[in-house]
């Protein structure tokens, strides 16, 4: 999982991308990158850490133009070395792009192995590198863009949200299935692509509306199009940006994040009513749940564990060792709310199980009485190969246990998962257009040794079509 942003704005870009990465940073911290068209040639920064770690004024000063791309990196397919940074930059042909990328492909081998056995070299491990390749080879046919994108697509199978500067000109795409978020909106003098409607606020921008699963936009200085180049028979929303990954302030595919967590909040409580003294939610990812179980229960919200705002999410630690100290730093929890009490612990999932179990031992050591976990998504059964940091089955908790035996794991007094039913239900979707691959092990795409649903894309015979009217105006 990463994110991405794409900004075309008169009074220059490198500002508002940085902002906006800022505002992104939860969706990756192993990297950031920013990449400029300056009217002449491409201009980059990019290295490993935070964005605010990452860049200073004086490197975005050097930044200069009017269109750019930047990326934060969460590691999925490629290692944490500097060539793996995005975005990528090449010259093609006398012509200047950049491609940030978020999501994963699954026939990365496949078509990495068709290009190199026809001579080519990569540069990079990711799949990234691999959708640029594909690009070049249609634009050398054709020069066309839209051309490039759509046979690109034909070829691709996974997740991909993207953002591309071509010369002066700013694209942006959706896998068919609409896997990955990304949405469209107005900056003060342009226009602005994003991973999360988050980064728009970030620039007192305004939303406009997602970019739909297989839809191509341009965006230069004229305004903004659209082309519709594939449509799936349904889409494959991933589901755990509701649940875990999303900023809770995120809107995505027109609907409130927060709302979504705090429904399945009141749900849970519904499932697995529990008279207690007080709802404790793990932060912060389980703080939207804790309140909605706190509404439905009429039980009290309190915090029982403070969360120190400065550190990082304890998953990017490299040893289990670390994450393990870590949690005890991220988290310290208050006695007085805790000490003799009945709690309910919300959080948001529960994946490995290690986090889970030292904090449910921070709660019982700071001298709860019970502590009664509950989870805003159902036990993560199968891995992930579409973009989320989700380890093999033999490292997933829920994967060959029982509820009984991971409550025993992580030693919770009483356990519940919501259902997959009810939190379809928060998001407010067809369970058929969203993918459950992580919690039911049936994937939309076809994964070699796994069970699919996948989905029939088909390719739309387009004309480029002019759509100003359904992205409303800007200055
Ligand atoms: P576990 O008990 O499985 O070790 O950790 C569960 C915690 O990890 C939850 O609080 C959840 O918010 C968090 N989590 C779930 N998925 C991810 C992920 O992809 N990345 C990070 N950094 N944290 C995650
Ligand atoms: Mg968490």
């Amino acid at each position: 999982m990463c994110g991405i942003v794409g900004i075309v704005d008169a009074g220059g870009v490198s500002l508002p991308l940085y902002y906006a990465l800022y505002a992104l940073q939860h969706r990756g911290q192993e990297s950031a990158g920013i990449s400029v068209f300056d009217g002449d040639r491409l201009r980059k920064h990019k290295g490993p850490g935070l964005v605010a770690e990452v860049f200073d004024t004086e490197i975005l000063r050097s930044l200069n133009g009017t269109v750019g791309v930047g990326h934060v990196r969460y590691p999925t397919t490629g290692a944490n070395l500097p060539e793996n940074i995005q975005p990528f930059n090449f010259e093609f042909l006398g012509r200047s792009f950049a491609l940030a990328h978020n999501g994963n492909l699954v026939n990365t081998r496949e078509l990495r192995a068709a290009y190199e056995q026809a001579g080519q070299i990569f540069c990079t491990s990711t799949d990234t590198e691999v959708i640029a390749n594909l690009i070049a080879d249609e634009l050398r046919h054709s020069g066309s863009i839209e051309d490039a994108v759509r046979s690109c697509m034909a070829h691709l199978r996974g997740s991909y949200s993207v953002a591309m500067v071509y010369e002066d000109q700013l694209y942006a795409f959706r896998d068919p299935l609409g896997l990955k978020p990304l949405c469209v909106g107005t900056t003060p003098c342009g226009y602005i692509v994003a991973s999360e409607s988050v980064a728009i606020d970030a620039l007192s921008g305004t939303l406009i509306r997602d970019v739909a699963p297989g839809e191509l936009v341009r965006i230069d200085a004229d305004g903004i199009t659209s082309t519709q180049i594939a449509v799936a028979d349904r889409a494959a929303h991933c589901i755990f940006e509701y649940v875990y990954f999303a900023r809770a302030d995120s809107i995505i595919d027109g609907v409130l994040v927060y709302d979504v967590r705090r429904r399945i909040g009141q749900k849970l409580c519904e499932e697995a009513p529990t008279a207690a003294d007080s709802i404790c939610p793990v932060p912060d990812s389980g703080t939207a749940y804790a309140i909605g179980y706190s509404e439905a229960s009429g039980i009290p919200f309190l915090e029982g564990l403070m969360k120190n705002r400065y550190m990082g999410r304890t998953f990017i630690m490299p040893t289990q060792a670390a994450r393990e100290r870590a949690v005890r730093i991220k988290l310290n929890p208050i006695k007085k709310h805790l000490e003799g009490k009945s709690i309910v612990l919300v959080d948001d999932s529960i994946v490995r199980g290690t986090t889970s179990r030292r904090i449910v031992q921070l709660v019982r050591d700071a001298g709860a009485r019970e502590v009664h976990l509950r989870v805003g998504s159902p036990p993560i059964r199968a891995p992930c190969y579409l973009g989320v940091d989700m380890p093999t089955r033999e490292e997933l908790i829920a994967s060959s246990r029982s509820e009984e035996e991971v409550r025993a794991s992580v030693t919770a007094t009483s356990l519940h998962y919501i259902s997959l039913e009810e939190l379809v239900q928060a998001i407010g979707r067809d369970c058929n257009d969203l993918c459950t691959g992580c919690l039911t092990g049936c994937y939309p795409v076809a994964i070699k040794g796994e069970t699919d649903h996948a989905r029939v894309v088909d390719f739309v015979d387009t004309t480029f079509q002019l759509d100003l009217d359904s992205f409303g105006e800007t200055c």
